[in-house]
């Protein structure tokens, strides 16, 4: 059977190496005679699963000891309520940049809780750009400053980290472990693991140690960082098949060069693709050069008559999940780190070949 290049936004590509390694494992892990899954989350053998994912996920980011690593679930979409339940304390009022779908969800959010202060928006320009640091219109008082650095659906990334004076909240779900970062640049990172990490139904938190202990009376035991950061993740069952796969693509990612090395492929595979739609009347994409996302490339066809065809071909020559998300039509590519060059190289020489069949 051979396996097919799969671009989709979420749940996205896997290594194909970790896969192998799962399913050489899947009956019998390392001699013990049953699967990691069928074992207590209590068990040595998941407790050091835990702690490997843990140490190599701290090598990676070059993560400190001033800050917790949390491996939760519920997705990205639950710790958009756990932000503000976590880090409002007394205060009542938290900054938000609205750059795209993803913002606007976790600023919805964050309405339950507290005076959302929408400090920039590029909705005007159908989020097709980030608006410029000194145009952001930042509370002194807030509690913290949520952003986020990779829009998945309108394929919009920072390459510069927001200056704060209050604590940086990233929602990283898309564009996590795509290249490196300086962590001690935010109080908190969050991201749902089915995008760059490994499978849906595990979540990834890290936070500055000192921004623990502030979470609202009201917050369920299960959303508080400070109950998952005594209880090492472990305060209910975690997702362990989810973190045991996480783990070994984290060791993928070291055996390639770690992030630094990923960056390099990433730039290339993005830029390939940003130049063959550059280079055609056929396709487009709208995003400002400077914030065009290296993970999630969103195109159009000249004519939209064609994208069904596109997408019906595009499969049929086992390019898979190439239909852009719905609130915006078209096509997009999502090149995260398990989507290979070769993946890349394929899906340009498709579009150049439909384009010439069909332009
Ligand atoms: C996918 C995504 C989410 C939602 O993640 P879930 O894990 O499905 O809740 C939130 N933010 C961004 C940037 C995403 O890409």
């Amino acid at each position: 059977m051979d396996r097919c290049y799969n671009f989709c936004a979420g749940p996205a590509a896997v290594p194909e190496a970790v896969l192998e390694i799962a399913r050489d494992e899947m009956l019998n892990w390392h001699g013990a005679g049953l699967s990691l899954m069928e074992m207590s989350h209590r068990s040595p053998e998941v407790m050091s699963v835990a702690e490997r994912a843990e140490r190599t996920l701290r090598e990676l980011l070059g993560i400190s000891d001033d800050y917790a690593v949390l491996f939760l679930q519920g997705g990205a979409s639950t710790q958009f309520s756990a932000v503000p339940l976590n880090l409002l304390g007394s205060n009542n009022a938290a900054d938000y940049v609205n750059t795209g779908q993803w913002s606007k969800k976790a600023i919805a959010e964050a309405k339950r809780y507290c005076n959302v202060n929408v400090v920039a928006s590029s909705e005007d320009t159908k989020f097709s750009t980030i608006p410029p640091r000194d145009s952001w219109q930042v509370d002194s008082g807030a509690a913290y400053l949520h952003y986020t650095p990779n829009e998945t659906i309108g394929g919009v990334e920072y390459f510069w980290t927001p200056q704060a004076d209050v604590p940086l909240v990233a929602d990283m779900s898309s564009t996590i472990l795509s290249r490196p970062i300086e962590v001690s640049d935010f109080g908190v990172i969050y991201a749902g693991a089915q995008k760059n990490i490994g499978p849906a139904g595990l979540t990834l938190v890290i936070v500055r140690r000192d921004l623990l202990g502030n979470a609202d009376d009201k917050c369920p035991a299960m959303l508080n960082w400070q109950v998952a950061a005594d209880n090492d993740s472990m305060y209910n069952t975690p997702p362990t098949f989810a973190l045991y796969l996480a783990g070994l693509v984290f060791d993928w990612l070291q055996q390639q060069g770690g992030l630094p090395a990923m960056e390099q492929i990433n730039r290339r595979k993005a830029e390939k693709l940003y130049a063959a739609i550059d280079g055609s009347d056929f396709y487009a994409n709208p995003v400002e050069l400077a914030s065009r996302s290296l993970m999630n490339i969103p195109f159009t066809l000249a004519d939209a008559g064609l994208d069904k065809v596109f997408l019906q071909e595009s499969e049929a020559a086992g390019l898979l999940n190439l239909k852009g998300h719905r609130s915006v039509g078209g096509m997009r590519a999502s090149l995260y780190n398990a989507v290979s060059e070769a993946a890349v190289d394929a899906l340009i020489a498709f579009m150049q070949d439909f384009e010439q069949r069909n332009a």
